[in-house]
């Protein structure tokens, strides 16, 4: 087993759209970037599933307050309202941030994106026109000159006198440990309510909070569950499942016959 010793400014552990959207902007201000991510920076975590984004736009009538009030009321008040201001004040310039990297959003006819409510929310969403979010992020990423490691499982981080000053971890394809130094460390490594069964997100394993926490830092923002239910009758399906095509599995043992879900896209 060998070790190896990198050197970079900004270390973004985790390359979904949080990690590239991190990356991105780090990069943009000057200082040399590196993303590692254990799957595909782009193509793993949650980011190829997300297909609506909430955008608040005042000239077409959104009222602030009103969809503050929403995610408070349905947080019961645990969450956030500084952050919850912050996401959705901003929310229209990242927009506008994500269209200028190349992302492509479905638009209405006066040129405008295409807003879709849901029934019984108050908040606006506009839609992706294809589901390629991550990868047209990872190209801008690439371009700027970010560095991007893909199959390496950040494992640690690592502290010298109470500053965190990198990370190790190892990649999947040998038996190395890496060592990454760094002036200043981004975890972005996604959720940790992981469903094998259903959306297929069962390597977000919580590693980034449990990395953090080893090392004593606070945790927060996790007030919100993931609403999306199955049932042990029918673990595939969950919300959104209609973009999965239903197949009878070759079952053969005694019980229910569980059913299989292909991904159609
Ligand atoms: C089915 C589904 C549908 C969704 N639909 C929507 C939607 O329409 N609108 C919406 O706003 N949100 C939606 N979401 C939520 C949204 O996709 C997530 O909030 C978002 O992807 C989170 O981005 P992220 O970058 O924080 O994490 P992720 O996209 O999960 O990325 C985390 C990355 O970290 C990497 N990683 C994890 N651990 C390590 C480690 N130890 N070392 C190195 N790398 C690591 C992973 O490989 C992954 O690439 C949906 C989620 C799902 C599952």
């Amino acid at each position: 087993m060998g070790e190896s010793v990198f050197e970079t400014d900004v270390l973004v552990i985790g390359g979904g759209m949080a990690g590239l959207f991190a990356a991105i902007k780090a990069r943009e201000k000057g200082p040399s970037v590196t993303i590692l991510d254990k799957g595909y920076a782009g193509k793993s975590g949650s980011t190829p599933y997300g297909f609506w984004y909430v955008v608040n736009e005042p000239d077409r009538g959104h009222d602030l307050e009103q969809w503050i009030e929403y995610v408070s009321t349905l947080g019961e008040y645990l969450n956030n309202r500084k952050w919850t201001e912050i996401v959705f004040r901003e929310s229209y310039d990242r927009y506008q941030d994500l269209v200028s990297y190349g992302v492509e959003f479905m638009l209405g006819k006066d040129g405008r994106p295409q807003t879709y409510k849901f029934s019984g929310i108050p908040t606006e969403s506009v839609q992706l026109k294809k589901r390629v979010f991550g990868q047209v992020m990872r190209k801008k990423a690439k371009s700027l000159g970010v560095e991007i490691v893909d199959r390496i499982v950040v494992t640690d981080l690592v502290k010298h006198e109470e500053k965190v000053v990198g990370a190790m971890g190892f990649p999947l394809d040998t038996n190395d440990l890496y060592v990454f130094q760094a002036k200043a460390v981004v975890i972005c490594s996604g959720g940790s309510a992981f469903k094998p069964d259903g959306w297929p997100v069962s390597e977000l394993t919580g590693d980034g909070d449990a990395m953090a926490y080893r090392i004593g830092a606070e945790i927060g923002g996790k007030e919100f569950n993931e609403p999306k239910s199955t049932n042990a009758q029918l673990p595939g399906p969950t919300m959104g499942m209609f973009l999965w095509k239903k197949e009878e599995s070759n079952w053969s043992s005694p019980g229910p016959r569980p059913q299989v879900y292909q991904r159609t896209w």
